[in-house]
């Protein structure tokens, strides 16, 4: 790049400016080069050298590359550090670009190969096997606001499943971190909640544009067949396909015809909620810990993707739930249908994958023959299940999916050899017999190969010479070396051999014959190459032909093995099959906490099973108990009890009947949340206004220790009042641990609430953890054994208890922290009941006869009257 504007600087420039603030891959020979605050960034992410080449401005532009063969490992570190990135391809060969120069008159040593933007890579828009993680879903979602009323496209590209739906803006949040979006494309200038990765867009949001692409992508004139789309749905719709045209280079990726979801018919849950039950990830963001990892059984990556989809989206629909529940069941009984269908299922390859690469047109031979096994397995696993008896609802629906691809297989199957290659440049995967003309062609190299062989043989003889060999290198094709010491007797004008080459050690030479064998071979593997390349294109055709009902057998495949992991998952674990009804009671008997328990279970240690049981009369949990205890273990292994069986599956437990839960809550206090720049007790205080705000009858809410963000006092009158508003107003079911001891006075005043605490005891002076659930109020917060637990030192532990003797005199002299709460008129419930105290006080005066006391009874009758008082 010498000189302020060289053409190559000039281009680079150019396609610079279309790639905007994507960094530039721009392809040089076999780099992808890198400049100026691109090559920085990339230098940086990628750990490698920054060099620079030429000038720009007067200063050194700086530079750096990756090899192109190598591209995608480097590609896939800049997307995971939040780059996007532009290809810029060479789309012509030197020689053409020498020819164009010579056409339109410019000197041809001027001649610049002409590049351009291929495609952008980003992080929602992989198709890339080596880009995509195989058990997890790489979704782009799009957002169009319509006045308060926000659609929301989502689509995984890699097979692509594309959903629509509509929420409000508030229901926003909870929508996005379901969906779990790598990337969220949103219409310029729109700055709603905090996303990260957001890719704003020039993009048409507009509802007539989005019902237009899609009609076009689906070749269809009207949607209808697809389902019933909202404006703001289709306004997303628009939004993610212009989004994509854009990022291929209006070569649109596999789209499959978008499904309306229903935000009723799925759980809600909100991201505070997802995020504190571990769902699909743990707190530290892997998947190890989360519930998917410890549920996680399915043996393809096609399966487990759909189990991250279920758990993130349990149903709220009855029938829907028994369905899915049905089928486990069925696996379940039968553990040698369970073997059978997890071994043939293990051998599928990722159907849909292959499928969204071919249809994408970035498919490889290998990707053919991935289709053609991912087919034929389903059909002898549908030969396994079809024979089965008194099969569930919902295996007969999924059947029919397992087959009906024959012509297809059977097409693919002649055509490519068993284990076609992933590069289709050097040809060698279509298999013998399916054309007899490439067959010809093959031959007719074989032939000349042969011929070669022969060749080499007879000028051994002829020139006497043992070790002269034929070879092949790319620069000079086929040729005849002999030692050096044996070149000079070739050299002669009649001995047939053209001098070639002189090395060290060796003289190369070539002759007529090989030459014209060689040109054969050479002509003939063109040939071949372009046949096989025709066909490769037919097969393509043929496959993207029959996308959706590819795609259709690879989600049913996806459905079997989700199954058939709960069912295995069920038998290792001993879970039961849950009652599902549609009343709003509540009954888990022996419940588990799955992750917790997998995790005991490394260290040898049993964990205690403890039932949980809610109901309308007694919908409202007090828990209590030292810290340590098993509060919070028990709090989640009930909502995700809840979550487990309404994903439709089976649930650690002995026994669970579960009243359908149509939203989940679960909050911790004041967890560390200092990472989103608010302090941890205003995020507690939002999510718990939230709760209040939203939950109903139906919802089932567990809170963890809320109010424990800020000063004793503070505390315990919010986590009071807290409390009673869910007791009186939101009227869920709801578990909810606190270590005031103060709060058993609540079971005083509401009647649907009931206290229980978690068991410990010292015995021998240590302090023993029992993690059994028992009716009543804790007695003592053992909080200093729990210190002596803990390691803090036996001396600071001794001044503690001083201290703490101190404090309990002061509160016994007192009436302690919540002296007068009883007196406090708690709502209506409060009210009445002192109404009725103030009734008994008035009959009980208008019975007395005043003039018939003595003075003496009068005043113990003003004593007693005082005192019930
Ligand atoms: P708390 O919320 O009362 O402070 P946790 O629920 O965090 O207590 O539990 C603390 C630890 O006790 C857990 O990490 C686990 O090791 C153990 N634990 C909790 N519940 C059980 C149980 N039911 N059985 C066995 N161990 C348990």
């Amino acid at each position: 790049m010498a000189g302020s504007a060289t053409p190559m600087m000039k281009q680079y420039l150019d396609l610079k400016k279309e790639a905007g603030d994507s960094l530039l891959f721009y392809r040089m020979g076999d780099f992808f080069e890198l400049f100026f605050d691109d090559a920085k960034t990339a230098a940086g992410v990628l750990d490698i050298a920054l060099t620079s080449r030429g000038e720009h401005g007067g200063e050194p532009v700086p530079m750096c590359g990756v090899p192109v063969h190598s591209a995608e490992g480097y590609l896939a570190r800049l997307i995971r550090a939040g780059c996007r990135v532009a290809i810029a391809e060479q789309v012509e060969t030197p020689d053409e670009a020498k020819a164009r120069a010579k056409r339109e008159g410019t000197p041809s040593s001027k001649a610049l190969v002409k590049r351009d933007i291929v495609r952008f890579v980003t992080a929602g828009t992989l198709t890339e096997e080596a880009l995509l993680e195989p058990r997890r879903a790489n979704m782009l979602a799009a957002v169009a606001d319509l006045r308060g009323t926000c659609g929301v496209a989502a689509c995984d590209i890699s097979t692509g499943r594309m959903e629509l739906e509509e929420c409000t803006a508030d229901q926003l949040g909870a929508v996005l971190a379901r969906i779990g979006a790598s990337e969220l494309v949103a219409p310029e200038g729109w700055d709603e909640a905090p996303f990260d990765a957001i890719a704003r867009t020039r993009t048409d949001f507009a509802s007539e544009a989005g019902e237009a692409a899609l009609k076009r992508v689906h070749g269809v004139a009207t949607l209808d067949g697809f389902g019933d789309f909202s404006r703001a749905m289709l306004g997303a719709a628009g939004g993610l396909i212009a989004y994509l045209d854009h990022a291929g280079r209006g070569k649109l990726p596999l789209l499959l015809p978008p499904v309306a979801r229903s935000s009723s018919a799925i759980m809600a849950m909100d991201e505070a909620t997802r995020a504190s039950l571990e769902i699909v990830a743990a707190q530290n963001g892997g998947r190890a810990g989360s519930l998917l990892g410890e549920v996680d059984r399915c043996v393809t990556g096609a399966g487990a993707r759909l189990l991250a989809e279920d758990l993130s989206a349990p149903l709220t629909d009855h029938a829907a739930i028994e369905q899915r529940l049905a089928l486990v069941a069925e696996i379940h009984r039968d553990p040698l249908l369970r073997a059978d269908m997890r071994e043939m299922l293990r051998a599928i390859p990722d159907l849909g994958r292959a499928l969204g690469r071919i249809v994408a047109g970035r498919g490889s031979p290998r990707d053919l023959g991935q289709v053609r096994d991912g087919l034929i397995e389903a059909r002898r696993l549908h030969g396994v299940l079809q024979s089965r008896k008194d099969r569930p609802a919902l295996l007969d629906a999924l059947l029919p999916h397992l087959t009906g691809h024959g012509a297809l297989t059977d097409l693919l199957s002649r055509a490519l050899i068993p284990s076609p290659p992933t590069e289709r440049s050097q040809g060698g995967f279509i298999a013998g017999g399916y054309d007899e003309g490439l067959d010809e062609l093959r031959e007719v190299s074989g032939n000349a190969r042969r011929a070669i062989a022969a060749m080499e043989n007879r000028y051994r003889s002829e020139t006497g010479i043992a070790s002269l060999k034929i070879k092949h290198n790319g620069v000079l094709g086929y040729f005849i070396e002999v030692p050096s010491k044996h070149g000079d007797a070739l050299m002669t004008a009649d001995s047939g051999f053209i001098h070639r080459q002189t090395m060290a050690n060796a003289v190369r030479f070539n002759s007529l014959t090989l030459h014209e064998e060689a040109n054969r071979i050479a002509e003939a593997g063109g040939r071949a190459i372009a046949a096989e390349e025709a066909h490769f294109e037919e097969l393509v055709g043929e496959v993207s032909a029959s996308r959706e009902r590819i795609a259709a057998t690879a989600a049913a495949l996806a459905r079997l093995d989700v199954s058939a992991g709960q069912a295995e998952r069920a038998a290792e674990g001993g879970w039961c099959r849950p009652e599902v009804t549609n009343d709003t009671s509540l009954a888990f008997t022996g419940g588990r906490h799955p992750v917790v328990e997998a995790a005991l279970a490394k260290q040898d240690v049993r964990f205690i099973a403890n039932d949980c049981t809610l109901s309308g009369s007694d919908r409202l949990w007090l828990v209590g108990g030292p810290n340590m205890g098993g509060k919070s273990t028990f709090l989640r292994q009930n909502a995700l009890i809840v979550l487990l069986a309404q994903a439709g599956g089976f649930v650690p437990a002995e026994a669970a009947r579960i009243g359908l839960v149509d939203r989940l809550f679960s909050r911790v206090g004041a967890s560390d949340n200092l990472a989103r720049g608010r302090s941890t007790f205003m995020v507690e205080m939002v999510e718990t206004a939230a709760i209040l705000s939203q939950a109903g009858e139906r919802s089932f809410v567990i809170l963890d220790e809320v109010g424990r963000g800020t000063s004793t006092y503070d505390g315990l009158a919010l986590a009071w009042a807290v409390a009673e508003a869910i007791h009186e107003t939101n009227r869920c079911r709801c578990l909810f641990a606190t270590h005031y001891h103060e709060m058993a006075r609540l079971a005083d005043t509401c009647p649907a609430l009931s206290l229980h605490h978690v068991r410990a005891k010292e015995w021998k002076g240590e302090l023993v953890l029992l993690h059994e659930l028992a009716e009543g109020a804790a007695d003592r917060s053992y909080g200093l054994a729990v210190a002596r637990l803990a390691g803090v030192p036996k001396e600071v532990v001794a001044r503690a208890k001083s201290v703490l003797d101190k404090l309990e005199k002061g509160r016994a002299e007192t009436g302690g922290l919540a002296a007068g709460l009883g007196e406090l008129p708690l709502f209506a419930a409060a009210a009445e009941a002192e109404e009725e105290e103030c009734d008994l006080l008035r009959e009980e005066l208008q019975a007395l006869d005043v003039d018939a006391l003595s003075p003496r009874e009068a005043l113990e009758v003003l004593y007693r009257l005082k005192q019930e008082a």
